[in-house]
Order: structure tokens, then C-alpha cells, then sequence
């Protein structure tokens, strides 16, 4: 690895971008991710790396096992089992059926993007499109499951159908690969699939990172152009306040829309690209009740509104249950998320109507009338990338119009995984291209 020295311009006055946590009133308040999942090993390898192995928490056994749908107004499990799956009354029986014959039907042969909605249909059936893929991509990403690409937003799943000719029988085959290797290295079958964060909330993973950096970030920096010498090669950098930074090599990881804006007087139709690339609006709502004010019980990790069903929120998630130990004694937290590709309207509500909105949808699901002694809300305008039809084309065609100019590198979350594993991973693929880069400078 060469010796680069690396400067981290950040606008704010914090690092993490949407990962970060608020500390008050004995609170721990995300107000982005919640956690990152196993399913990816990226996040945990990288915890372990820079040391924080011991500080790392799992989401409890019960939010594994308990998720909800509201759906007509009422809370109702997620089968967590194939007996449960049977029973459940969330599907009719030819919904269940048509679901099981998943593993039957021939694959696609047809190579052009489907969406999230159609790959579901074509696959399982109407009901499980209706209320299990929109339930999913509620809970991912807040979008429209007739808009998102399937191969761009759940990669792996279309891998299955391609691998084993059906998802079902895709994740058994997995399984069975995951439980002999297991087998064969001594050591105990797990599940993949468990939410993790850290003591203290995502923050102490930030906190974590931006402590190894051999220079600390400078913050309040908002960069507002780059532009590269023809003569030099080298890069310069603009800040709002007129500052100006040289470097050899850029990466630019701030929101997509704002990377457009960087990148337009370099590369117009660069910019015009990746501006191209949509966000939907999301705000997260905490709010904070006595524990005795709270008849439902919490034990589980909260429920999905899924989207057809338009309501004022897109799901709770019950985080007092999930990770113990983040509130004061006596309490419980909900997270609320409102919003979304289709009821971006709610963002704008000011605050009072939107907990007045959050408060009757809870009185609702969760019979909950009583008020909340804390609350906490964060709007995101552009919270989440949507990855639309064409997404994986958009972003072929960006890289290859990056590569023209040497030294630029884009990364964040809008081109390769909005998962937090996704950005760890791309972190590590930017750092090998920025060392290649710089040996041969
Ligand atoms: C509400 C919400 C819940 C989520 N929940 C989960 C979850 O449970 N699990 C999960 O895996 N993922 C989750 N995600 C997704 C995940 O958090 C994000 O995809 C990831 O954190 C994005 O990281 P990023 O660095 O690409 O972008 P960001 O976090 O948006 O960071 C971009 C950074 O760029 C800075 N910046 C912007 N403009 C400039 C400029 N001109 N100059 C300098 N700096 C600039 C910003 O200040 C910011 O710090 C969630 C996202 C949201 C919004």
C-alpha cells in the first residue's frame, strides 16, 4: 500500500452521515440505520479490525422472531416458520399455494431488468407480491416495488434464481452449503441474518473509524466544485468558503445528487448521469412512552405498513426491544418512519401534525393512547437511493464515463448497495482502486 496522505472533507460537524445517534435524556436515538445485518460479513469483519469487537451487540432473540404487519388497521405476525407460514392468515390458501409452487416454476430466460413487483408475481404469485415483496421493500427501501430493479436492489436474490432455478430451493441449497462448512470447520450451524450495532448506537462505529484515521476529518468543509488540470493532473477541490485542497486522486462519497452538482462543470453529462439517480424522503419519529403506558407487548422488533396500503407511517420499529439497555429504566422507545416513495407528503408535515398523525396510527396498532414523555424527529429529504429499472445500466454507464478522468473515484450509496455492509464493502473496493491508482501516479 503506498503512503497517501488522505484528508476527509466533510460538510457537517460530525462524521457518519445518516449513521449517527443521539444521545439524551438516557436515550439512544438512531436516527438513521438501526443496525447492519450478518447476511454480509463487510460490517462485522470491519468492527473487528478496528477494534471493537467487545462493544459489538446483537438484536435479541425476540426481534429475530417476532415481526408484524399492520394491515386493516391491526397488528399480525410474520410467520416465522413454515407450520406458522401454513396457519397464517395473510394469504388464502391459494396464495400459500401458489407461493409453494415457487420452487417449480422454470426460470426466466429473458435477460432485460424486472422489477421487484414483477420478479415476485411471475415467481409466487399475486398475494405474495401484494403483501410480502412491498412489505420487504418498505422495509429496505421505503420504494416502489413496480419501480425498483430487482437484480440492482436484491442481487443475491436473483443469483438464486439463476443458480438453482428457484429462490426457495436457493435458500435451502445455501443453508446446506452454510451448515457443512460449519460442520467442517468444528464449529456451531448460525443462522445467518442477525441485526447487529454496537454499545452505545451506531455512533460508536463512526466514532470507532474516524479514530483511526491517522488525520482527523476537517469538518464544515462543503465542497462545491472539482476540476483536474489538464497540465498537472492534479485534482483541485473547492470549498463554500472559497478553500481549495489538492490531491492526486478523489473519492467522492457524499449523496449522489450532490456529486452531480460537483461534477457538472468537469463532466456535464457525467452529471447529468448520476442525478438521475432518485431519492425518496423519509422522517423517523421516536418517540418515548412509560412503560406502563404501553398494552402491547414489545417483545419483537416492531411492524411494516407496507406501502399499498398508503397509510401515515411505513412501520415502528420497537427499539427498546431489540437492543436492551438504551433507555431508562421503566420506559420504551419506538422509532417510527414515515414517508417514503409514495406519502413523501408526511415529510412536510410540521411537527405537530406529524405525531399527531404518528400517535393515532400507534392508538391504532399498538393501543396506545397515552403521551410520549420524549420524542425525537429527523426529516431526510433525500433519505434512500431508489435503484429504478436501468439502474445497473445507469451505473455501468457512469463508470465507464468516470474512468476518463484518472484519479476520480465515486463511491456512497447510490451506485452498488444502499446496506450499510454495502458501503463498508465498496469502502474497501475504493481504497484498493485509489492504491492502485497512486502507484502508478
Ligand atoms: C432513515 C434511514 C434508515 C436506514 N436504516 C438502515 C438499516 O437499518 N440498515 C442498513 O444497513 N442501512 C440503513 N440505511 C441505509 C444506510 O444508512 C445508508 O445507505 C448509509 O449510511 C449511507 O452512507 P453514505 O456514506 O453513502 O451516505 P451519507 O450517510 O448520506 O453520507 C454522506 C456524507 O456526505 C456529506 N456531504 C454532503 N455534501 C457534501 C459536500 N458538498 N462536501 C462535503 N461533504 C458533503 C454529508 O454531510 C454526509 O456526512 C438507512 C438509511 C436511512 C436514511
Amino acid at each position: 500500500m503506498p503512503t497517501a496522505n488522505v484528508r476527509v472533507l466533510e460538510a457537517g460537524d460530525r462524521p457518519g452521515g445518516t449513521a449517527w445517534s443521539l444521545r439524551e435524556a438516557g436515550f439512544v436515538v438512531e436516527i438513521g440505520p438501526n443496525g447492519f445485518l450478518d447476511t454480509k460479513p463487510t460490517t462485522l469483519n470491519l468492527s473487528r479490525e478496528i477494534g471493537l469487537t467487545d462493544r459489538l451487540v446483537q438484536s435479541s432473540e425476540s426481534a429475530a422472531k417476532n415481526r408484524y404487519l399492520f394491515l386493516g388497521d391491526q397488528l399480525k405476525p410474520l410467520p416465522a416458520g413454515f407450520t406458522a407460514f401454513l396457519q397464517s392468515d395473510l394469504l388464502s390458501w391459494r396464495g400459500k399455494l401458489s407461493l409453494l409452487w415457487e420452487r417449480f416454476r422454470g426460470k426466466r430466460t429473458d435477460t432485460t431488468d424486472e422489477s421487484i413487483d414483477a420478479f415476485v408475481r411471475r415467481r409466487a404469485g399475486n398475494e405474495a407480491a401484494d403483501v410480502f415483496a412491498d412489505a420487504l421493500v418498505t422495509g429496505i427501501y421505503a420504494g416502489d416495488p413496480k419501480l425498483l430493479s430487482l437484480p440492482a436492489c436484491f442481487p443475491r436474490i436473483a443469483e438464486l434464481e439463476r443458480e438453482y432455478g428457484s429462490v426457495i430451493k436457493g435458500f435451502a441449497g445455501a443453508a446446506k452449503k452454510r451448515r457443512a462448512e460449519a460442520q467442517k470447520q468444528g464449529l456451531p450451524y448460525q443462522r445467518a441474518g442477525k441485526m447487529w450495532s454496537f454499545q452505545g448506537g451506531m455512533r460508536t462505529f463512526v466514532e470507532g473509524l474516524t479514530a483511526r484515521l491517522r488525520q482527523a476529518p476537517e469538518y464544515g468543509v462543503a465542497i462545491r466544485t472539482v476540476r483536474r488540470s489538464a497540465d498537472s493532473g492534479m485534482w483541485t477541490v473547492h470549498g463554500e468558503g472559497n478553500e481549495a485542497f489538492e490531491a492526486d486522486a478523489i473519492v467522492l462519497t457524499c449523496p449522489a445528487w450532490k456529486q452531480a452538482e460537483l461534477l457538472a462543470e468537469a463532466d456535464e453529462a457525467l452529471a447529468g448521469q448520476i442525478a438521475a439517480i432518485p431519492y425518496n424522503r423519509v422522517a423517523v419519529i421516536a418517540l418515548a412512552f412509560r412503560q406502563g403506558d404501553v398494552p402491547t407487548s414489545t417483545e419483537g422488533f416492531g411492524f411494516i405498513a407496507p406501502q399499498n396500503t398508503r397509510r401515515d407511517l411505513l412501520g415502528v420499529q420497537w427499539c427498546s426491544s431489540i437492543y436492551p439497555n438504551r433507555v431508562p429504566d421503566g420506559t420504551v422507545l419506538l422509532r417510527a418512519m414515515a414517508g417514503g416513495w409514495h406519502r413523501a407528503d408526511v415529510v412536510d408535515w410540521d411537527d405537530a401534525k406529524l405525531l399527531a398523525a404518528i400517535r393515532a396510527e400507534l392508538r391504532l396498532a399498538m393501543k396506545i393512547t397515552a403521551e410520549p414523555i420524549f420524542n425525537k424527529i429527523i426529516r431526510w429529504n433525500r433519505a434512500i437511493p431508489q435503484y429504478h429499472l436501468g439502474h445497473l445500466e445507469r451505473v455501468a454507464r457512469i463508470e465507464a464515463s468516470a474512468v476518463r478522468h484518472p484519479g476520480l473515484l465515486l463511491g456512497g450509496n447510490a451506485y452498488h448497495g444502499v446496506a450499510l455492509n454495502d458501503c463498508t464493502e465498496q469502502g474497501r473496493v475504493l481504497a484498493e482502486r485509489v492504491a492502485n491508482f497512486l502507484r502508478h501516479v
